[in-house]
This record gives C-alpha cells, sequence and structure tokens, in this order.
C-alpha cells in the first residue's frame, strides 16, 4: 500500500555556496508545511572550475544538522544528505573523499560533462551529441556505485534548452539505456520540482519519461524541490506524490 508520506529529499542550505538558508530555518518551514522527512542536499563539487569547488565544510555541516536534530527531532525526520557534482573524470577523487563521511543518502546529479556546463555544451555541438554524452555521463554516475538517488534526470529538459523541436520520440532508447542501467542497480530516480518554479513548467524528468521508466519496470523514486531559498521547499511535492501513486512507487 502506498503511503504518501510528506517529504522532500533535495534542499540546499547555506552549506551550498548558492544557498543562504540556515538548515534551522528550513527545518521550520518543513515543520510549517507538515512535511515529514526533510532531506538536506548540499552541493558536494570537485571540478575546480566550479564556483562551489571546496566550499563544502563536512564538520561544520555534520554539526549543523545534530544540532537542528536535538531542537526540531521529534517534530521532523531530517536526513543528512549530500548532492554530488559526478563527472566521470573525478571519480577516484570522490571514492576517497567519501570514504571516511558518513551520510543518509547520496544524489548523483550531472551538471557538467568534461569540465563544461550542458547548458553551455548546447550552444557548441547537435542536441543529439549533447544528449548522448549526458546518458553516458550518468550511465557511468550509476556505474560508480556511490549513490542512492539520480539526480534531476535532464535529458528532456537538453532537448528544451537546446531550443530544437521536441522529438521525444527520438530519445526513447537513450532514456531506456539510462533507466534500465538505474533499474538494475536498484537506484531511486529523483522526481525534481525545480523547473516546475520556472518557464519550463516541467519536472526532471516530465512526465513521459516518468512513463517510460516505469514501463521498463521502474518503481523506485525520490521527490525533492531542488529549494535554494526557504520558500521554496516542498513546492510541488504533494502534486508529484499524487501523480506517483500509478506506478506502484516506492519513496526513497
Ligand atoms: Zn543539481
Ligand atoms: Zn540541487
Amino acid at each position: 500500500m502506498y503511503k504518501k508520506t510528506l517529504r522532500d529529499y533535495h534542499v540546499h542550505s547555506l552549506h551550498s555556496i548558492d544557498s543562504q538558508s540556515t538548515i534551522s530555518t528550513i527545518c521550520q518551514k518543513a515543520i510549517e508545511l507538515e512535511i515529514k522527512e526533510i532531506g538536506f542536499a548540499d552541493h558536494v563539487d570537485f571540478d575546480p572550475n566550479d564556483s562551489g569547488y571546496n566550499f563544502f565544510d563536512y564538520n561544520a555541516y555534520t554539526l549543523a544538522i545534530n544540532n537542528v536534530r536535538s531542537i526540531y527531532g521529534n517534530k521532523v525526520v531530517i536526513r543528512k544528505g549530500i548532492e554530488v557534482d559526478y563527472q566521470y573524470c573525478f571519480e577516484n577523487k570522490l571514492k576517497r573523499w567519501i570514504q571516511d563521511k558518513d551520510f543518509d543518502f547520496i544524489i548523483g546529479s550531472v551538471h557538467y560533462i568534461n569540465h563544461e556546463h550542458i547548458y553551455q555544451l548546447t550552444k557548441r555541438r547537435s542536441i543529439e551529441t549533447v544528449i548522448e554524452s549526458y546518458v553516458n555521463e550518468v550511465i557511468y554516475s550509476i556505474r560508480s556505485r556511490l549513490f542512492d538517488i539520480i539526480g534531476h534526470f535532464a535529458l528532456d529538459y537538453i532537448l528544451y534548452i537546446g531550443e530544437k523541436k521536441r522529438e521525444e520520440s527520438n530519445f526513447i532508447y537513450q532514456a531506456s539505456d539510462a533507466f534500465q542501467e538505474m533499474i538494475a542497480n536498484n537506484l531511486y530516480l529523483e522526481i525534481n520540482t525545480k523547473y516546475l518554479r520556472s518557464v519550463y513548467k516541467e519536472t526532471l524528468p516530465s512526465s513521459w519519461l516518468i512513463k517510460l521508466y516505469a514501463e521498463n519496470g521502474g518503481h523506485l523514486f525520490s521527490v525533492g524541490s531542488d529549494a535554494h531559498l526557504v520558500e521554496e521547499v516542498g513546492t510541488g511535492i504533494r502534486d508529484v506524490l499524487d501523480f506517483l501513486a500509478s506506478f506502484n512507487p516506492i519513496i526513497y
């Protein structure tokens, strides 16, 4: 029986370079919204070109999480996660870094390929090439066995930013390749609501890809707002949980 526990497993605090929100205010907001589980997923970046490189402070983060657990732990379940920027070229570095750390969950997200942001890549390469590279990088991230959740699978968003007519049917095989790899490795597919708050107005991945994942036999999901502001916490989550109900889901 599918239990629709309200949860948000992708929230950024000031332990990420691109958020100013304290962990404490986010917990207060979650309680106000009756969210039962809040998953912090601050950025960890291994690319020296990334503005977030070396920003994440594991000890400070751990202290802050322990602190809010002692204050709000009886009102909301607080999970200590991270969102790792996965690039194949930094996989060994990541493995070494992660060894002596303790997290409740790890999201693996592809933002860059070979040091170049996907957005930039779409400006100078064909959309077919970018999608092929993206799917390959996601498959490498799955095979690394370092992650619990695959963050914001963005195949259709790449079509969108590439400003090409969205001929989704051309990319079914690539998407299925990635999904089959996730399913074989028991990884959770994140449904990220960040771009519901933009002109794109779709989840990452959007509904046709979620259906395709389910058709391939996938039923492990995670839901996250990717909030960088307190007021974004939990946005779109109820609708996503309703939408997932028909796929016999197990939610992280
Ligand atoms: Zn991300
Ligand atoms: Zn994020």
